[in-house]
């Protein structure tokens, strides 16, 4: 066999996700002659989370028109397209990231992330070679003959992340990057000048090195390992189920804190969404993102003692589904029923057609067919929330947050409180799946990995995942990406130029 020793590049990026190959991309786009990225998984399973995800990517805008240039025909494909889309400037994107994460988010990161986000998004097509789309399903309803659009979510990555991933692969490709496939970094090399300068790997012909001037880490935080999120997150998010990859197993944290970096962020939190209580432990890849039970706004959600847990309607689902799912992990036996009446049946996002829902004609006999441990008190509770809600004609507006509250309960539900009353009824079965964990590493903006001496460790970067500080608590939708594609690309820039 031929000496598997020291193979020399000019940067290494560790995993394949949508961060580490804007990573490689950028390195190659800046110079770096031989890149190479090393994919823990084998060929069939890779691109991380990124290929499960929906591919949606929020990013501030002034002028709804300057989405055009992501979107070429599209005034021919929806009329009057421009006309349900509100401007999204940097300010109402930082003032989300602000309140959903309870003033936490790291006040540099964010800003960059913010400011860089629409600029991301045309690199990523320009460059990156991936095509856009409008987010029709996820972020779009239809209100007279105008499609209204969730603020700063009209644009997504063609075929989500099955597009995206495959968009990216084949660019890095044609850039000349070397892609190793079932090839896990497990050991960060140092040299005695305090420098990164390689990755130990296994693979199945045992284990190797790799060698470079700098070395990007983008391999992922811990949510598919069930030690770490029970360790940091808590028992309840370490029985969740998987809604990604498994092969994000917190490597790279560990292997980057081994030689001195800082962890920072939420270590204990975690992007956790309510999702098919039917799934397995671990997402199949094939469906993607299709366990998402997001609808809830539109439906009352009670947990298995018949009892109501959150205000389903205290947001947009945009802005309450990365929490909600942790909040259904946390009720007797981490499982809820959404149940929805035919008066918003057909506002169901489509992906609740992965299951089929329990039916009736009465609500007793709905709850009668469901697991509740107290049947009595899921049917008063139901009455009780009938008696507070409203009717359609005080204003519902499925096309934002519409006002609509229940009136007179201990927990209200602030908008689109309609009465759940117009047979036939549905049920829909809801456990919590987490998406990705909140914790990593203390990286600069210039998407360097910061030492626990608070000074930069010379030849390592980190992005996606892994970089921590951006949430805390929560997590506004479509942000993941951008920020993934944002700090990769800062930081196969400047891996290349220290090449
Ligand atoms: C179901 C689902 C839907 C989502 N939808 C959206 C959405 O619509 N919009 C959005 O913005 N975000 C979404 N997200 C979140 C988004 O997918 C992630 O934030 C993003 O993909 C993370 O990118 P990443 O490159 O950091 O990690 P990943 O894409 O997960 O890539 C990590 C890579 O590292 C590899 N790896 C791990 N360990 C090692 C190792 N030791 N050695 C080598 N390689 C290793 C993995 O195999 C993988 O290739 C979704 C996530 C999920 C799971």
């Amino acid at each position: 066999m031929a000496d598997r020793q020291g193979q020399n590049y000019d940067v290494i990026v560790v995993g394949a996700g949508n961060a580490a190959l804007a990573a490689a991309v950028s390195a190659s786009e800046n110079g770096a002659k031989r890149v190479v990225v090393l994919e823990k998984a084998p060929r069939e399973m890779r691109g991380g989370n990124t290929h499960w995800s929906g591919g949606v990517l929020r990013f501030a805008f002034d002028d709804p028109r300057e989405i055009g240039p992501l979107l070429p025909g599209v005034e021919d494909e929806y009329e009057n397209f421009y006309d349900g889309i509100a401007p999204y400037t940097q300010s109402d994107f930082h003032g989300d990231l602000m309140r959903v994460t309870n003033g936490r988010t790291d006040p540099v990161l964010s800003k960059l992330l913010v400011a860089k986000s629409q600029e991301t998004v045309k690199w990523m097509k320009d460059v990156g070679g991936i095509k856009m789309e409008p987010a029709t399903t996820l972020s779009a309803v239809k209100k007279g003959n105008v499609m209204v659009w969730a603020r700063g979510l009209v644009v997504r990555a063609a075929h989500e992340g099955v597009g995206l991933s495959r968009s990216w692969f084949a660019t890095a490709e044609r850039l000349g990057v070397d892609i190793r496939y079932g090839t896990a970094a497990i050991e960060l090399l140092v040299g005695g000048d305090g420098r990164v300068n390689g990755v130990k790997v296994r693979d199945d012909d045992g284990i190797s090195t790799f060698n470079a001037r700098s070395v990007v880490l983008g391999c992922g935080g811990f949510e598919a390992n069930v030690q770490m999120r029970t360790q940091h997150i808590g028992a309840l998010v370490g029985a969740a189920k998987v809604r990604g990859t498994p092969h994000n197993q917190g490597d790279g944290l560990r292997m980057a804190m081994n030689i001195g970096a800082m962890p920072w962020g939420q270590w204990s939190g975690c992007h956790a969404t309510p999702i098919s209580a039917d799934w397995g432990d671990f997402a199949p890849r094939e469906l993607t993102d299709r366990s998402n039970r997001l609808s809830y706004v539109y439906a009352v959600m009670f947990n298995l003692k018949g009892r109501r847990f959150v205000d389903e309607g205290e947001d947009g689902a945009l802005f309450t589904y990365a929490k909600f799912g942790r909040a259904v992990l946390a009720e007797p036996g981490s499982k809820a029923w959404q149940i929805f009446d035919s008066k918003t049946v057909h506002l169901l996002e489509p992906r609740y057609q992965t299951s089929r829902p329990i039916t009736a004609n009465t609500l007793e006999d709905l709850i009668e067919q469901l697991d509740f441990a107290d049947k009595a008190q899921a049917l008063k509770t139901m009455r009780e929330y009938n008696a507070a809600a409203r009717g359609p004609e005080d204003g519902f507006d499925p096309t934002k947050k519409d006002g609509l509250s229940s009136k007179g309960l201990a927990l209200e539900k602030t908008n689109w409180a309609l009465r759940i009353d117009k047979p036939p009824f549905y049920a829909y079965s809801t456990t919590g799946g987490i998406t990705f964990t909140f914790g990593g590493l203390k990286t600069t903006e210039h998407a360097q990995v910061v030492g626990t001496d608070w000074r930069p460790i010379k030849g390592l970067f980190c992005c996606g995942e892994m970089v921590g500080g951006l949430f805390y608590d929560n997590y506004p939708a479509g942000t993941g990406l951008v920020s993934g594609a944002t700090f990769g690309r800062i930081a196969g820039r400047n891996a290349a130029t220290m090449a």
